[in-house]
């Protein structure tokens, strides 16, 4: 990472809160993206391998999405429209329904909040304790859920936790599949501990979980593990709540995250990539018979981003209409994997993470991870960790990244890990 200040940096080092975060890692201006490429000031080019933390899982600025927005603009269409009726949101929903819901069978409503991700599992929780009349909400080790008071409580960082500053209530915290090993089935004990009558654990109102732990470091929920939280849930009498704000909108494969296990979710949350543009859009999918706010019950001003509602019209009908894309996207994991596997082999005890194109490789420790996201960045690639301690280095490529200029980027990572295992060897010596 480059350690002089340019001048066009100093105004973000002067007045930008120190809250701020990406930034520090790529100490850059950038002026332009287009695809997977983003530009600096100087006309220095990046992949981009972070796409807006899976925000941009069809690139920067795609063209039809762009025409479309260029269009509504240039007409005077609604810009922002609270949560009245518009053209742009009938057609958005009418395409989700379409291309989306009804293939999958799924009945869920869908409840716009507030454009952040946060916003649409501050709904989602509050759903399922207004729904069940509990409190409880079980989470689990490694989620991440946002950092808002209701999220943060089932949020298990503790960096993030501590800026709350409050008491977190209301969650109960559980182990996430995996988290002992492969020998314990942290269902079971789940399981175990809530149907203990001294268990001490309070009736649940919901269990809520990432099915790939995006900011936790790339945990993969298996099938029946998700199979067996949302049996649970139902005799329970909970709801299964599953935040699908990263994995997402293709990132591991399908639509949804879910889709192939034969799980329906009581409720799904997502943000991110669906509005396929970049642009700030959220949605609680809730299934009918827990569709029970009363008007204006969870509120917010920006609930009616009309540009997002047109580009992410636009994403579904390209994107979604067939299987063309999930087949591009499962040719691209298999280069992904075979390119990780390479690279986890220059670091001893360094092993693959994550499913689909939500993949990363755990290298043992935050230092190193970050020294080799520094190196990449060098050589033109924007990349970031993840994981407890910061130590998975995570592939977030856009999933339309052009396959030579996905390879090239894979080349910088390897390249990277190289050259950063030798000079730790040089230094060892
Ligand atoms: N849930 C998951 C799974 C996330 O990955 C994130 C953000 O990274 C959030 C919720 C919070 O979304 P936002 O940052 O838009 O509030």
């Amino acid at each position: 990472m480059p350690t002089d200040k340019s001048a066009e940096t100093l105004i973000f080092d002067r007045r930008e809160s120190e809250a701020r975060s990406y930034c520090r890692g790529f100490p850059v201006v950038f002026t332009r993206a287009n695809g997977s490429v983003l530009t600096d000031s100087s006309g220095k080019s990046y992949i981009d391998f972070l796409a807006g933390c899976s925000s941009l899982n069809y690139g920067h600025n795609d063209a039809d999405m762009k025409a479309a927005l260029i269009d509504h603009i240039s007409r005077d269409g609604i810009a922002h429209g609270l949560d009245m009726h518009t053209d742009a949101k009938a057609e958005f929903l009418e395409a989700f329904e379409d291309k989306i819901l009804a293939p999958r069978g799924m009945d869920h409503k869908v409840m716009f909040t507030g454009p952040t991700g946060a916003n649409a599992v501050e709904a989602a929780m509050k759903i399922a304790r207004k729904k069940t009349g509990r409190t409880n909400i079980i989470a689990f080790t490694n989620g991440f859920h946002g950092v808002t008071l209701g999220a943060l409580a089932a949020t298990g960082n503790g960096y993030h936790r501590g800026g709350g500053s409050v008491p977190l209530n209301g969650v109960t915290r559980m182990p996430f599949d995996g988290y002992f090993g492969d020998k314990v089935d942290t269902a079971d004990i789940a399981e175990r501990m809530i149907a203990d009558p001294a268990g001490g654990i309070d009736a649940p109102a919901a269990f809520m979980l990432e099915t790939v732990q995006g900011e936790g470091g790339l945990n993969a929920a298996s099938a029946e593990w998700v199979r067996k939280i949302a049996d649970m849930a139902k005799r329970h009498g909970a709801l299964l709540i599953i935040d699908d704000i990263q994995a997402g909108v293709g990132r591991t494969g399908k639509f949804f995250s879910f889709e192939e296990w034969g799980v329906t979710p009581d409720v799904i949350t997502m943000a991110k990539s669906v509005s396929g543009f970049g642009l700030p859009m959220a949605l609680t999918l809730v299934r009918p018979e827990h569709d029970i706010f009363g008007p204006a019950e969870h509120n917010g001003t920006f609930r009616g981003n009309n540009h997002a509602f047109v580009t992410a019209r636009v994403a579904i009908e390209k994107f979604w209409a067939n299987d063309a894309f999930e087949k591009e996207i499962a040719e691209k994991a298999d280069v992904l994997e075979a390119a990780l596997l390479e690279i986890a082999e220059l670091v001893p005890g360094a092993f693959l993470k994550g499913r689909g194109m939500m993949r990363g490789v755990d290298v043992g420790s935050g230092d190193l991870a970050s020294q080799i996201c520094s190196a990449a960045f060098e050589n033109g690639l924007v990349i970031e960790t993840s994981g407890n301690e910061d130590q998975v280095v995570k592939v977030l490529a856009p999933l339309t990244t052009p396959m030579n200029e996905f390879r090239k980027g894979l080349d910088i990572l390897l390249e990277a890990t190289r050259s950063v295992m030798g000079q730790m060897k040089i230094a060892a010596e």
